[in-house]
């Protein structure tokens, strides 16, 4: 049985002002639950911040939006994998679709990344996902394949399963329009039959793979409770307190 995991990708908003006053909210909210894991991912700039403001809770977990896959140097702007962890944080979002699409991040970068990750004792939350025109091309699998060994070349079973996936069709990132349950469902077992075929059934069987993608309170519980939907990476209704509170509710209730 995997546990399912939902975070919160707060992308480039939120001050340290601006997270005290979400954090006195959403606290309190999931302060007794406990059958899911939780995970907070602000922008660097707040990571410290809410880093001690989560010094004495057990069910919150920190992660970081990106870093780099060098352990220091000339590398202006760039965070490493010891920087993130120094501030107690546990995971790291990489190969969003806004990092690959805006920024020119490649499976290739991904893959160096995903690996320093779990060499520094990061947990991976690796995005893969087609655009618009690879589905209406008929390109999912195709693309999703190509990504999957792109990003994970060369991991053994023990880093796979340390790894979390998401699944984000870019065409419903930020748009409002969802992937029907059964769109996300076929995408996540074929993900799984993919990570088979790279290691073994079992360990793909232990793999988390979270849907992310215009994910609301409103669409959580059917989205949440397909049989290889593990959980949620949550965008725009993360920044509010209540609203993510409610999705992590909705599915700790399933
Ligand atoms: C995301 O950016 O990972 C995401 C899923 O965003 P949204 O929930 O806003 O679609």
């Amino acid at each position: 049985m995997r546990r399912k995991i939902i975070a919160a990708n707060w992308k480039m908003n939120m001050t340290q002002n601006e997270s005290d006053s979400y954090l006195d909210t959403f606290l309190r909210e999931v302060a007794e639950e406990k059958r899911v894991d939780i995970v907070l991912v602000p922008p660097f700039t707040a990571l410290s911040h809410v880093s001690q403001r989560l010094n004495n809770v057990q069910n919150v977990k920190l992660g970081a939006q990106n870093m780099h896959w060098e352990k220091g140097g000339a590398f202006t702007g760039e965070i490493s994998a010891a920087m993130i962890r120094e501030l107690f944080a546990r995971y790291v979002i990489l190969g969003h679709s806004e990092r690959r699409t805006l920024f020119g991040e490649t499976d290739e970068t991904v893959n160096r990344k995903t690996k320093v990750a779990h060499e520094g004792s990061l947990k991976p939350i690796v995005c893969i996902g087609e655009t618009l025109t690879e589905r209406d091309a008929n390109q999912v699998e195709q693309v999703l394949e190509k990504q999957l060994r792109g990003s994970l070349a060369g991991l053994d079973a023990k880093a796979l399963t340390e790894t979390v996936l998401a699944y984000e069709p870019v065409w419903a990132i930020g748009t409002g329009r969802t992937a029907t349950p059964e769109q996300a469902q076929a995408a996540h077992a074929f993900i799984r039959k993919v990570l088979a075929e790279m290691s073994d059934a079992a360990t793909a069987d232990k793999v988390r793979i979270q849907y992310g993608g215009s994910v609301k309170p409103g669409n959580t519980a059917e989205l949440m409770s397909q049989p290889d939907i593990d959980g949620a990476l949550v965008g725009g209704a993360s920044l509010v307190a209540r609203d993510f509170a409610e999705i992590i509710k909705l599915t700790a209730a399933l």
